[in-house]
Protein backbone atom coordinates (compact mmCIF):
# COMPACT_ATOMS: atom_id res chain seq x y z
CA UNK A 1 0.00 0.00 0.00
CA UNK A 2 0.83 3.49 -0.31
CA UNK A 3 -0.07 6.43 1.57
CA UNK A 4 1.46 10.21 0.53
CA UNK A 5 0.75 12.92 3.04
CA UNK A 6 0.79 16.80 1.74
CA UNK A 7 3.85 15.91 -1.08
CA UNK A 8 5.32 19.36 -2.33
CA UNK A 9 8.03 19.37 -4.90
CA UNK A 10 9.63 22.05 -6.55
CA UNK A 11 11.96 22.48 -9.95
CA UNK A 12 13.36 26.08 -9.51
CA UNK A 13 10.62 28.51 -8.61
CA UNK A 14 8.14 25.78 -10.66
CA UNK A 15 5.65 24.25 -7.86
CA UNK A 16 4.56 21.19 -9.89
CA UNK A 17 2.96 19.12 -6.60
CA UNK A 18 1.16 21.19 -4.54
CA UNK A 19 0.33 19.65 -1.00
CA UNK A 20 -0.61 15.76 -2.99
CA UNK A 21 -1.94 13.45 -0.66
CA UNK A 22 -2.85 10.21 -1.93
CA UNK A 23 -3.61 6.85 -0.38
CA UNK A 24 -2.95 3.62 -2.92
CA UNK A 25 -4.94 0.29 -1.04
CA UNK A 26 -2.89 -2.99 -1.78
CA UNK A 27 -4.06 -4.84 -4.39
CA UNK A 28 -5.91 -2.35 -6.05
CA UNK A 29 -4.92 -0.42 -9.77
CA UNK A 30 -4.94 3.29 -9.30
CA UNK A 31 -5.29 4.86 -12.93
CA UNK A 32 -3.70 8.73 -12.87
CA UNK A 33 -5.06 10.54 -15.87
CA UNK A 34 -4.80 14.95 -16.50
CA UNK A 35 -3.59 16.56 -18.62
CA UNK A 36 0.28 17.12 -20.26
CA UNK A 37 2.50 19.14 -17.48
CA UNK A 38 -0.22 18.15 -14.92
CA UNK A 39 2.83 16.68 -12.12
CA UNK A 40 1.92 12.88 -12.87
CA UNK A 41 5.18 11.62 -13.49
CA UNK A 42 6.63 13.42 -10.95
CA UNK A 43 4.08 12.19 -8.53
CA UNK A 44 5.19 8.92 -9.85
CA UNK A 45 8.55 9.65 -9.35
CA UNK A 46 8.57 10.81 -5.91
CA UNK A 47 6.60 7.54 -4.72
CA UNK A 48 9.76 5.62 -5.05
CA UNK A 49 12.36 8.24 -4.77
CA UNK A 50 13.18 9.15 -7.67
CA UNK A 51 12.44 12.53 -6.79
CA UNK A 52 12.81 13.59 -3.37
CA UNK A 53 9.78 15.85 -2.05
CA UNK A 54 10.50 18.79 -0.67
CA UNK A 55 8.23 18.40 2.06
CA UNK A 56 5.63 15.94 3.07
CA UNK A 57 5.79 12.24 4.32
CA UNK A 58 5.87 9.24 2.02
CA UNK A 59 4.42 5.73 3.04
CA UNK A 60 5.35 2.80 1.02
CA UNK A 61 4.51 -0.44 2.24
CA UNK A 62 5.71 0.86 5.69
CA UNK A 63 8.87 2.55 4.16
CA UNK A 64 8.27 5.94 5.70
CA UNK A 65 10.30 8.88 4.39
CA UNK A 66 9.32 12.56 5.54
CA UNK A 67 11.06 15.23 3.48
CA UNK A 68 12.96 16.91 6.01
CA UNK A 69 14.40 14.06 7.73
CA UNK A 70 17.69 12.09 5.76
CA UNK A 71 16.96 9.03 3.53
CA UNK A 72 19.25 5.98 4.71
CA UNK A 73 20.64 3.51 2.17
CA UNK A 74 18.65 1.32 4.04
CA UNK A 75 14.98 2.81 3.65
CA UNK A 76 15.95 3.58 -0.20
CA UNK A 77 16.94 -0.13 -0.80
CA UNK A 78 13.86 -1.89 0.93
CA UNK A 79 11.61 0.71 -0.85
CA UNK A 80 13.20 0.20 -4.54
CA UNK A 81 13.04 -3.74 -3.90
CA UNK A 82 8.85 -3.27 -3.27
CA UNK A 83 8.34 -1.33 -6.41
CA UNK A 84 9.03 -1.94 -9.86
CA UNK A 85 8.64 0.65 -12.27
CA UNK A 86 7.93 0.47 -16.43
CA UNK A 87 8.43 4.00 -18.25
CA UNK A 88 7.65 4.98 -21.87
CA UNK A 89 11.28 4.38 -22.74
CA UNK A 90 11.96 0.31 -21.85
CA UNK A 91 15.88 0.88 -21.91
CA UNK A 92 16.78 -2.69 -22.42
CA UNK A 93 20.03 -4.10 -22.22
CA UNK A 94 20.50 -3.53 -26.41
CA UNK A 95 23.59 -6.57 -25.56
CA UNK A 96 21.73 -8.65 -23.65
CA UNK A 97 19.34 -11.48 -25.01
CA UNK A 98 15.99 -11.16 -24.09
CA UNK A 99 16.28 -14.15 -21.11
CA UNK A 100 19.61 -12.24 -19.96
CA UNK A 101 17.42 -9.41 -19.65
CA UNK A 102 15.35 -10.59 -17.29
CA UNK A 103 17.48 -12.95 -15.77
CA UNK A 104 20.33 -10.29 -14.74
CA UNK A 105 18.54 -8.24 -13.17
CA UNK A 106 17.73 -10.86 -10.26
CA UNK A 107 21.22 -12.17 -9.85
CA UNK A 108 22.52 -8.52 -9.34
CA UNK A 109 19.67 -7.36 -7.03
CA UNK A 110 18.09 -10.64 -5.30
CA UNK A 111 21.54 -12.62 -5.61
CA UNK A 112 19.86 -15.83 -7.00
CA UNK A 113 21.77 -18.56 -9.14
CA UNK A 114 21.88 -18.40 -12.70
CA UNK A 115 19.79 -21.31 -13.27
CA UNK A 116 16.94 -19.83 -10.55
CA UNK A 117 16.83 -16.49 -12.37
CA UNK A 118 16.66 -17.82 -15.82
CA UNK A 119 14.22 -20.65 -14.73
CA UNK A 120 12.22 -17.50 -13.21
CA UNK A 121 12.56 -15.16 -16.63
CA UNK A 122 11.55 -18.24 -18.67
CA UNK A 123 8.12 -18.45 -16.74
CA UNK A 124 7.47 -14.50 -17.16
CA UNK A 125 8.40 -14.65 -20.73
CA UNK A 126 5.56 -16.91 -21.04
CA UNK A 127 3.29 -15.17 -18.96
CA UNK A 128 3.50 -12.07 -20.59
CA UNK A 129 3.45 -14.35 -24.30
CA UNK A 130 7.22 -14.37 -25.43
CA UNK A 131 9.19 -17.45 -24.28
CA UNK A 132 10.10 -17.97 -27.81
CA UNK A 133 12.15 -14.66 -28.15
CA UNK A 134 14.18 -15.50 -24.94
CA UNK A 135 17.34 -16.26 -27.21
CA UNK A 136 16.75 -12.71 -29.39
CA UNK A 137 17.98 -9.34 -28.58
CA UNK A 138 15.76 -6.69 -27.72
CA UNK A 139 16.59 -4.69 -31.43
CA UNK A 140 15.06 -7.64 -32.84
CA UNK A 141 11.55 -7.48 -31.23
CA UNK A 142 8.62 -5.01 -31.60
CA UNK A 143 8.21 -1.92 -29.83
CA UNK A 144 5.54 -3.84 -27.65
CA UNK A 145 7.53 -7.06 -27.22
CA UNK A 146 10.01 -4.87 -26.09
CA UNK A 147 7.67 -3.18 -23.47
CA UNK A 148 6.67 -6.01 -22.35
CA UNK A 149 9.89 -7.90 -21.85
CA UNK A 150 10.30 -4.78 -19.52
CA UNK A 151 7.31 -5.73 -17.76
CA UNK A 152 8.89 -9.43 -17.17
CA UNK A 153 12.11 -7.77 -16.12
CA UNK A 154 10.56 -5.65 -13.09
CA UNK A 155 8.19 -8.78 -12.09
CA UNK A 156 11.24 -10.89 -12.05
CA UNK A 157 12.65 -9.15 -9.10
CA UNK A 158 8.73 -9.59 -7.13
CA UNK A 159 7.78 -6.27 -6.21
CA UNK A 160 4.85 -5.49 -4.27
CA UNK A 161 3.98 -2.41 -5.96
CA UNK A 162 3.99 -1.93 -9.96
CA UNK A 163 4.24 1.66 -11.10
CA UNK A 164 3.38 2.34 -14.55
CA UNK A 165 4.29 5.83 -16.51
CA UNK A 166 2.73 6.03 -19.93
CA UNK A 167 3.64 2.19 -20.87
CA UNK A 168 1.76 2.25 -24.69
CA UNK A 169 2.47 5.80 -25.27
CA UNK A 170 5.75 5.54 -27.50
CA UNK A 171 3.92 2.49 -29.36
CA UNK A 172 1.41 1.54 -32.29
CA UNK A 173 -2.13 1.56 -31.03
CA UNK A 174 -1.90 -2.20 -31.91
CA UNK A 175 1.09 -2.67 -30.53
CA UNK A 176 -0.18 -0.97 -27.26
CA UNK A 177 -3.01 -3.31 -26.64
CA UNK A 178 -1.03 -5.87 -26.44
CA UNK A 179 0.88 -4.33 -23.78
CA UNK A 180 -2.42 -3.45 -21.53
CA UNK A 181 -3.72 -6.90 -22.10
CA UNK A 182 -0.59 -8.20 -20.18
CA UNK A 183 -1.11 -5.19 -17.26
CA UNK A 184 -4.79 -6.21 -17.51
CA UNK A 185 -3.88 -9.95 -16.96
CA UNK A 186 -1.13 -8.30 -13.93
CA UNK A 187 -4.10 -6.34 -12.61
CA UNK A 188 -6.49 -9.67 -11.76
CA UNK A 189 -3.54 -11.17 -10.21
CA UNK A 190 -4.16 -8.87 -7.83
CA UNK A 191 -0.84 -6.35 -7.78
CA UNK A 192 -1.17 -3.33 -6.66
CA UNK A 193 -0.77 -0.75 -9.38
CA UNK A 194 -0.51 2.41 -9.80
CA UNK A 195 -0.58 3.84 -13.79
CA UNK A 196 0.03 6.56 -15.37
CA UNK A 197 -2.11 6.33 -18.67
CA UNK A 198 -3.52 8.82 -21.81
CA UNK A 199 -5.60 5.67 -22.81
CA UNK A 200 -9.02 5.98 -21.13
CA UNK A 201 -10.70 3.30 -21.78
CA UNK A 202 -7.96 1.01 -20.06
CA UNK A 203 -8.36 3.68 -17.16
CA UNK A 204 -12.19 3.13 -17.05
CA UNK A 205 -11.88 -0.85 -17.61
CA UNK A 206 -9.10 -2.27 -15.15
CA UNK A 207 -8.87 0.45 -12.78
CA UNK A 208 -10.44 0.56 -9.20
CA UNK A 209 -9.59 4.06 -8.15
CA UNK A 210 -8.74 6.93 -10.88
CA UNK A 211 -7.06 10.19 -10.20
CA UNK A 212 -7.79 13.03 -12.06
CA UNK A 213 -4.69 15.60 -11.83
CA UNK A 214 -3.88 19.33 -12.92
CA UNK A 215 -1.96 22.01 -12.59
CA UNK A 216 -0.08 19.78 -9.87
CA UNK A 217 -2.61 18.85 -7.88
CA UNK A 218 -5.51 16.25 -7.80
CA UNK A 219 -8.47 17.98 -9.34
CA UNK A 220 -11.39 14.37 -7.78
CA UNK A 221 -10.64 11.26 -7.34
CA UNK A 222 -12.67 8.60 -7.20
CA UNK A 223 -14.70 5.60 -8.87
CA UNK A 224 -13.87 5.82 -12.52
CA UNK A 225 -17.29 5.28 -13.68
CA UNK A 226 -18.36 7.80 -11.69
CA UNK A 227 -15.77 10.29 -12.81
CA UNK A 228 -16.49 9.46 -16.52
CA UNK A 229 -19.97 9.34 -15.86
CA UNK A 230 -20.43 12.21 -14.43
CA UNK A 231 -17.47 14.65 -13.52
CA UNK A 232 -17.54 16.93 -10.50
CA UNK A 233 -14.94 19.64 -11.74
CA UNK A 234 -15.11 22.22 -14.76
CA UNK A 235 -11.57 21.37 -15.46
CA UNK A 236 -12.11 17.54 -15.12
CA UNK A 237 -15.18 17.82 -17.53
CA UNK A 238 -12.60 20.22 -19.90
CA UNK A 239 -10.08 17.03 -20.22
CA UNK A 240 -12.21 14.20 -20.70
CA UNK A 241 -14.09 16.27 -23.98
CA UNK A 242 -10.37 16.62 -24.57
CA UNK A 243 -9.28 12.63 -25.37
CA UNK A 244 -12.69 10.51 -25.34
P1 LIG B 1 2.98 14.52 -19.32
O1 LIG B 1 1.55 14.07 -19.47
O2 LIG B 1 3.38 15.45 -20.43
O3 LIG B 1 3.94 13.39 -19.13
P2 LIG B 1 3.10 15.04 -16.47
O4 LIG B 1 1.76 15.22 -15.86
O5 LIG B 1 3.77 13.73 -16.30
O6 LIG B 1 3.02 15.45 -18.00
P3 LIG B 1 5.46 16.08 -15.16
O7 LIG B 1 6.44 15.41 -16.04
O8 LIG B 1 5.30 15.56 -13.78
O9 LIG B 1 4.03 16.19 -15.86
O10 LIG B 1 5.89 17.60 -15.10
C1 LIG B 1 5.23 18.55 -14.28
C2 LIG B 1 5.93 19.87 -14.45
O11 LIG B 1 7.23 19.78 -13.89
C3 LIG B 1 6.13 20.27 -15.90
O12 LIG B 1 5.87 21.64 -16.03
C4 LIG B 1 7.59 19.96 -16.18
O13 LIG B 1 8.12 20.83 -17.12
C5 LIG B 1 8.22 20.14 -14.82
N1 LIG B 1 9.37 19.24 -14.61
C6 LIG B 1 9.33 17.90 -14.55
N2 LIG B 1 10.54 17.36 -14.32
C7 LIG B 1 11.39 18.41 -14.23
C8 LIG B 1 12.80 18.54 -14.00
N3 LIG B 1 13.57 17.49 -13.79
N4 LIG B 1 13.29 19.80 -13.99
C9 LIG B 1 12.52 20.88 -14.18
N5 LIG B 1 11.20 20.83 -14.40
C10 LIG B 1 10.63 19.62 -14.43
MG1 LIG C 1 4.53 12.35 -17.61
Amino acid sequence: AIDLQKVNKSFGDHHVLKDVSLKVDEGTVTAMIGPSGAGKSSLLRCINLLERPDSGTIDVEGVVVDASTKITAEQLRKLRRNVGMCFQHFNLFPHLTVLQNVALPQRRSLNRSKAEANERAMKLLERVGLADKADQYPARCSGGQQQRIAIARALALDPKIMLFDEPTSALDPELGLEVLAVMRELAETGMTMVVVTHEMQFARDVSDHLVVMANGAILEEGHPEEIFTAPKEQRTRQFLRAVL
